[in-house]
């Protein structure tokens, strides 16, 4: 198989918090990567713009080193990340003041393709948005890119919106969440929507429960000040867990084009029920001999904000009424693991007795670790001895399918990147979307804090606290283990 690098035009890449975390672990390692597969035009640029004083030389050196730790050791031609570092620069830049802003405009070019990436806190996307404007570096093509979280609820998410509004069209708008760039979550669209085996039985008559698993083994660590204002459902759910949930459930779109694909993401949020709060489980972990306990990271004895929740919900439409969709995150669990498993439902009439047990189609979708995709199907167990049957899994690993080109698999970052270089706006979320996400989950953290809920203390290193596993239980299944 024979990977295949689409070019794109030449461009003017702007990162502001060009010297921060998210920089320097993904945006640049993942730009090098680019370049070294061939995708960077010649005549790019790439400037990084933040706070710190530095000069063209410093900075090189901070990216020669981001590369160097969290480049995935990629190896490229002798002389390659010298040819990247000629193409990067920087300027220092306030994004609340005015110095810099002169020298920025001074770089870019006329005719090359604009994109300015916001790597910073959403409280300064309004004033980038602003500058960008006022110092005239914004031009009608040019396009922005936000990280998350975009907004806190509802109402600051509207505000958000509202202030990049002033000054960018919809469509110059590029909304991160890198859930969407990840291979797998592509090639979901690509298994319901490209075969014909799968969707006529993808629904309710034929799909018993979806199940959605993001689970991590980090805990909050240096993180925890920031983490403890958000909690597992505006970090996770609102977001990335929402984002797999649309794509597993939408309508198929009329073309595999941005607003098409889009308009169906959002009809699905808008057929999200409300959750009945029996159906939601919300934990924090303990303590134990490899770390503190969630209040201990964050530092705050008496913390109600979740680091695992799980939930049970329905989507109110002809295709899934009636089958529930089980989501659930959280950190220090058992595994790396995220996967998405949808459950087919038993075969109407066991021709085999009940002594052949009951056999369930499963198709899991792998995000990590190893991504790809089984599908169990049930079989005679060989050799003789009457029939018996076992589910055994029809395998697919993308490591294993695309052989030595599987390094040359870009990562969520990359294959992001260069959709805004290209103005392909369908793996990014729209503002309607993100509002509709947030006009769902508010009311459900309104709840639970009108309850004063205290979350379940759950062991580090299993998979959740008990409740979420009756979660399940009482609707008589079971999630599937955690594993990496
Ligand atoms: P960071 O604190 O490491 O870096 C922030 C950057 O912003 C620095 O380069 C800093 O110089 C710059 N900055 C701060 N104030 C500025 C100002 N007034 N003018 C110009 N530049 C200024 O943060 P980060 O972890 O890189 O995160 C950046 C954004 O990306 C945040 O919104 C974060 O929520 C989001 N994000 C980060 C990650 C991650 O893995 N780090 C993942 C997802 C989303």
């Amino acid at each position: 198989m024979v990977s295949r690098v689409i070019p794109v035009d030449p461009f003017d890449l702007v990162i502001f918090g060009g010297t921060g975390d998210l920089a320097r672990r993904k945006i640049l390692p993942g730009l090098f990567r680019r370049f070294c597969a061939g995708q960077m035009p010649e005549g790019s640029q790439i400037i990084g713009a933040a706070r710190s004083e530095m000069d063209d030389a410093e900075y090189r050196r901070m990216v020669s080193d981001a590369v160097a730790e969290f480049g995935g050791g990629r190896t490229c031609e002798a002389g390659t990340l010298e040819a990247f570092l000629d193409a990067v620069s920087y300027v220092t830049t306030d994004a609340k003041g005015d110095g810099g802003w002169v020298e920025l405009n001074g770089k870019m070019r006329d005719s090359t393709v604009r994109a300015f990436y916001f790597s910073v806190a959403p409280s300064l996307f309004g004033d980038l948005a602003e500058r960008l404007h006022r110092f005239g570096l914004a031009t009608p093509e040019s396009r922005i890119v936000v990280e998350k979280p975009f907004g806190h609820d509802l109402e600051s998410a509207r505000a958000l919106n509202a202030a990049l509004a002033q000054h960018f069209h919809e469509t110059q708008i590029y909304r991160i969440d890198h859930y969407l760039g990840k291979e797998t979550v592509q090639n979901l669209m690509a298994v319901r929507f490209g075969n014909m085996l799968f969707e006529p039985l993808w629904n309710a008559q034929y799909v018993d429960h979806i199940q959605i698993t993001v689970a991590e083994t980090v805990g909050v660590g240096g993180r925890g000040g920031y983490y403890d204002k958000s909690g597992a459902m505006r970090d996770m759910v609102q977001n990335h867990l929402m984002q797999l949930l649309c794509l597993i459930a939408m309508e198929p779109p009329a073309k595999f084009e941005p607003d098409a694909v889009r308009d169906e993401k959002l009809k699905v949020i808008r057929a999200l029920e409300p959750v009945d709060w029996h159906h939601i489980v919300r934990g924090q972990y303990g303590a134990d001999e490899n770390g503190p306990s969630y209040r201990e990271d964050v530092e705050d004895p008496k913390s109600r904000t979740e680091s695992f929740i799980a939930m049970k919900c329905h989507i109110s439409n002809w295709r899934w009424a009636g089958t529930p969709f089980y989501l659930r995150t959280g950190k220090r669990l058992k595994a790396r693991a995220s996967e998405i498993a949808v459950v087919f439902k038993d075969a109407p009439h066991s021709i085999f007795g009940a002594d052949a047990g009951r056999h369930r189609n499963v198709l899991a979708i792998r995000l990590q670790p190893n991504e790809g995709m089984t599908l169990d199907v049930t079989i005679k167990e060989p050799g003789p001895g009457g029939m018996r049957l076992v589910d055994v899994p029809l395998d697919m690993s993308f490591a294993d399918a695309l052989g030595p080109d599987a390094e040359e698999v870009p990562d969520a970052y990359e294959r992001l990147i260069m959709d805004v270089i290209r103005g392909n706006q369908t793996l990014f979320m729209r503002g309607d979307e993100v509002e509709a996400a947030w006009a769902w989950t508010d009311p459900l953290i309104a709840g639970w804090q009108a309850r004063n809920d205290v979350p379940k203390t759950y062991d580090p290193g299993s998979s959740g606290p008990e409740d979420a596993l009756m979660l399940m239980h009482r609707d008589g299944r079971k999630w599937r283990e955690v594993k990496a």
